[in-house]
């Protein structure tokens, strides 16, 4: 049954670090914003679970949009980086070549297409590497280093763009899942689950993996995405790896690597495989096996290593190898951003940017007169009379839970609160405060404590209320 309907001059599928750099870029216009996300939060696709390394686009097929893309954000990411205060860090990557062959492909085509790219790479012989880096293994041949790639939170990435474009005066909706599209003659009507209806100047569909989906909802089959998986070992122990190390890309993905983690510890991974089912996010036996041989030739001691935890993600190929960002053949009116296979959310400032400079130039609006341009230090304030430590593993104040629960997109759940704060991250997992924070959410908040979830509906760690004990 349709409650409501609301006008709004842009409308964007999917919460997700492409959707939500949109959603900044498209707030600095005069203009009525919303986005829609099916999860209960921001970053809950695929843009949780990648290697985090912001590339530089060294190894982009040049000439092509992600290519141009990619050199687009290099210029951007000082700024949206210091205005939105994200943790990130400039490690570079040592590129290693483990044979005479792939050293041969490191200087006669990587070399070469790095710099028409823009980015020089610095030739690293084998001595000069060991020197850099003692747990790579002997064997190798030489390498190279790419200065410019970084690591990145991916979560604070995404967050950080919403909450700055909610700030001014864009809108979130979670939990709500884009049902049906009705092409109309000035706008297209969006339906939701929850019998909303938005009517929408311009639809921007970035809802990774399900982009064709949601295409197809407006009639559109002219394209097709496929799940790529990638899955990953985290392990705990850093073993001074200060580096990305990357192998010799191949032509399906940049290959299996360790990436330093913004936070502490390292990941190794991702595998590439081709997979039908666009949920199956399942660790493997012979994934993992694949991993720890993949690293066994860059970094040896690191292929045994305990794992505190292991993960998958999903690319979303598409058929044309590029970014799919361009008009339906349906409507003029719905705009995708698809295909962003391996670096979204390298590329996201510049993809935010080129498709808001779409949507100016479609709807002509014009920029706001008062942008805010900077997102405040919200977590790192001090709240004088909030210092009592709620989470005794990571030390985590009273002030910082409430700072979050009081945040221009403050979380639904509890999995959402500890994404902002590192609350419940420590060794207890929450044990000890989690039914704290569940007062703290409830006092902020009202949320009914039966319904405040852990994550997806029906997660609620409390299960019913003792009888006579109601308030408690
Ligand atoms: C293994 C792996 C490693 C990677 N490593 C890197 C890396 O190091 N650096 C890098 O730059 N990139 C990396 N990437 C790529 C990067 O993660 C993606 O390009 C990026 O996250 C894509 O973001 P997105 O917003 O398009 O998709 P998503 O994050 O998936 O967001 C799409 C959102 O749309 C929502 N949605 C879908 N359908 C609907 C609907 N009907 N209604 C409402 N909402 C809907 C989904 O719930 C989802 O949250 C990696 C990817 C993988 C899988």
């Amino acid at each position: 049954m349709v409650k409501d309907i609301q006008h709004v001059d842009v409308l964007i599928i999917g919460g997700g670090v492409v959707g939500s750099a949109i959603l900044r870029e498209v707030a600095r216009y005069s203009a009525r914003v919303v986005l829609l996300e099916r999860n209960p939060d921001v970053c809950e696709g695929t843009s949780k679970s990648n290697s985090a390394i912001v590339h530089t686009g060294f190894d982009a097929p040049p000439g092509t949009l992600e290519a141009r893309l990619l050199a687009g954000a290099r210029e951007l990411w000082p700024q949206v980086i210091e205005h939105l205060h994200i943790p990130y860090l400039q490690t570079g990557a040592l590129l290693i070549a483990t044979s005479d062959e792939e050293l041969a492909t490191l200087q006669n085509e990587i070399t070469p297409k790095a710099e028409r790219n823009g980015v020089t790479l610095s030739p690293l012989t084998r001595d000069e590497i060991l020197e850099n880096a003692p747990y790579i293994n002997p064997a190798i041949k030489g390498g190279a280093l790419v200065e410019g790639e970084g690591i990145i939170d991916p979560f604070w990435t995404t967050r950080a763009y919403c909450e700055n474009a909610v700030l001014n005066g864009a809108q979130v909706f979670t939990g709500v899942t884009v049902t049906g599209m009705s092409v109309e003659e000035n706008c297209i009507s969006v339906h939701t689950n929850d019998g909303l209806t938005f009517a929408a100047s311009l639809v921007v569909n970035a809802a990774g993996l399900w982009s064709d989906e949601v295409a197809r909802l407006a009639g559109d089959h002219s394209f097709a995405l496929t799940p790529r998986k990638g899955q990953f070992i985290l392990i705990e122990e850093d073993h001074g790896v200060s580096h990305i190390i990357l192998p010799i890309p191949n032509r399906i993905s940049k290959g299996i690597l360790v990436t330093p983690i913004i936070f502490g510890g390292v990941m190794l991974g991702p595998t590439a495989e081709d997979v039908q089912d666009k949920s199956d996010l399942a660790t493997t036996a012979a994934g993992l096996q694949q991993i720890r041989q993949g690293i066994a030739r860059l970094a040896p001691a690191m292929a045994g290593a305990a794992s505190a935890r292991q993960f998958a993600g999903l690319r979303a190929v598409s058929s044309t190898g590029d970014y799919i960002i361009r008009f339906s053949t349906a409507s003029e009116r719905l705009l995708h951003v698809a295909g962003i296979r391996s670096t979204g959310l390298s590329a996201s400032p510049a993809i935010g940017r080129y498709v808001a400079d779409l949507a100016r130039d479609q709807l002509g609006l014009a920029l706001r007169a008062n942008f805010i341009e900077e997102l405040p230090e919200y977590l790192s304030e001090t709240h004088p009379n909030e210092g009592d430590v709620i989470c005794l593993c990571r030390s985590i104040t009273r002030g910082e839970i409430l700072a979050a629960l009081r945040s221009p997109l403050p979380p639904e759940t509890l999995d959402g609160l500890k994404r902002r704060t590192g609350a419940m991250l420590g060794d207890c997992q929450g044990n000890i405060c989690m039914p704290r924070l569940m007062q703290l959410f409830q006092q902020q908040r009202g949320s009914d404590l039966l319904a405040l979830n852990k994550n997806y509906d029906g997660s609620s760690p409390v299960v019913a209320r003792v009888p006579g004990r109601e308030g408690v």
